[in-house]
């Protein structure tokens, strides 16, 4: 059988593995690890005929706007190399938002990024840094200022912050954020108290999007959205697929959450099996060293995962179900196996979407204007 050629419609560079904040829910180790740029260039050089006519191409962290020389020395090398092919690269970047400033916005807005800002609404000061709650409204006034940018949030919560999820979001969407993306955090286990009380929360949430919605037109939650196209059936994790990841230290994997979850555990069989091998050897190699760890990287299915309850396959949810199996190995150390209250999680944000999007299509949105 034919190997599967590499095609990259996902690159992304983990610029830094260092961060000035201390997240009470990050399940990164910080290292004083920067990516070079002759890594970059090597990386830029190798990878580039790869891409595909459209791809992403993401700066990861730690927080990386620690490295912005070394993005803007990236972003000018790539459109240097795209100058003939005139592939369409957009560029994405998250990050906690201290560093930002004028002149960052300025780059960001010529280079059409994707800037997502991480902001926990209410609960910033107590589960991000303490103080920098005080410069969100005024730093996402100055993000909107700039067309270029296309802006938005995303807002992590634990089972101690909870309780604080309906309020934060909505303070978020009163600030003028267009899009939030929502994170419940999966380090610590989620117990039957703080289950009832996302519950609760949701309930809420969906009241007062819906009346936002009514009045607006808009859906400024993204799991909210309304779905184009039809149902997805079956979730597959994408790492090496359609995406690679290049770290300080040039290793090479199919996704950066792997470098996240595995560089805390060299030796293991899981940094053997998902480990695409270090730059240098990549670049020779690749032709046999690809499609051997590709093999390994397709078992990542929804229906291949489990939990102690039971099988995924055997589960009435797994063709709705999306979990990433890297993200439930933080809590689980396997990767593919999913804690049981990550189920829950998924049951009770899935019910709060079908429930808004019931409300919706009985009461469609009818702009003000058209009706008069
Ligand atoms: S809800 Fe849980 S058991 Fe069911 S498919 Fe999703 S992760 Fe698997
Ligand atoms: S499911 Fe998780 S590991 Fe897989 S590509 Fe998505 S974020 Fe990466």
């Amino acid at each position: 059988m034919k190997n599967k050629p590499m095609e990259i419609s996902n690159l992304s560079l983990v610029v830094t593995d260092d961060c000035n904040f201390n997240c009470s829910y990050c399940f990164q180790k910080k290292e004083k690890k920067y990516m070079s740029q002759s890594t970059m260039e090597k990386a830029i050089a190798f990878f580039y005929p790869y891409l595909k006519k459209e791809t992403e191409s993401i700066f990861w962290g730690g927080e990386p706007l620690l490295a912005f020389d070394n993005i803007k020395y990236a972003v000018n090398l790539l459109q240097e190399r795209n100058k003939q092919e005139k592939k369409k690269i957009k560029f994405y970047l998250t990050t906690n938002g201290s560093l930002l400033s004028e002149d960052k916005l300025v780059f960001f807005d010529r280079h059409g990024f994707d800037l997502m800002l991480s902001f926990d609404g209410l609960t910033q000061d107590t589960a991000r840094k303490a103080g920098s709650s005080k410069r969100m409204p005024g730093l996402i006034k100055q993000v909107r200022k700039y067309p270029g940018i296309v802006f938005s949030v995303n807002s992590v919560f634990t089972p101690e912050t909870i309780g604080y999820f309906s309020e934060s979001l909505r303070y978020i969407i009163e600030l003028g954020v267009p899009e939030i993306i929502v994170s419940l955090s999966s380090i610590h286990p989620w117990d039957q108290k703080a289950l009832d009380i996302l519950a609760k929360e949701y309930e809420r949430l969906v009241e007062y999007l819906f009346s936002y919605y009514k009045e607006t037109g808009n859906i400024p939650v993204n799991d909210f959205k309304i779905p184009e196209g039809p149902p997805r059936k079956g979730f597959v994790c994408l790492a090496g697929q359609n995406r690679m990841s290049v770290t300080p230290d040039e290793d090479i994997w199919g996704c950066y959450l792997f470098h996240d979850y595995l560089k805390q555990k060299k030796g293991s069989d899981d940094y053997r099996h998902y480990h695409f091998g270090k730059l240098d050897d990549f670049i020779k190699n690749h032709e046999t060293r690809y499609p051997a760890v590709l093999a390994n990287y397709s078992d990542l299915k929804q229906d291949m995962f489990f939990t102690e309850r039971e099988h995924c396959f055997l589960c009435r949810d797994v063709e709705q179900c999306s979990t990433c199996p890297v993200n439930a190995a933080f809590s689980t150390a396997l990767i593919g196996k999913i804690p049981p209250w990550l189920c829950d999680l998924n049951r009770i944000q899935r019910h709060a979407k079908e429930r808004f999007l019931r409300w919706t299509a009985s009461t469609p949105y009818k702009s003000k204007k058209k009706s008069e």
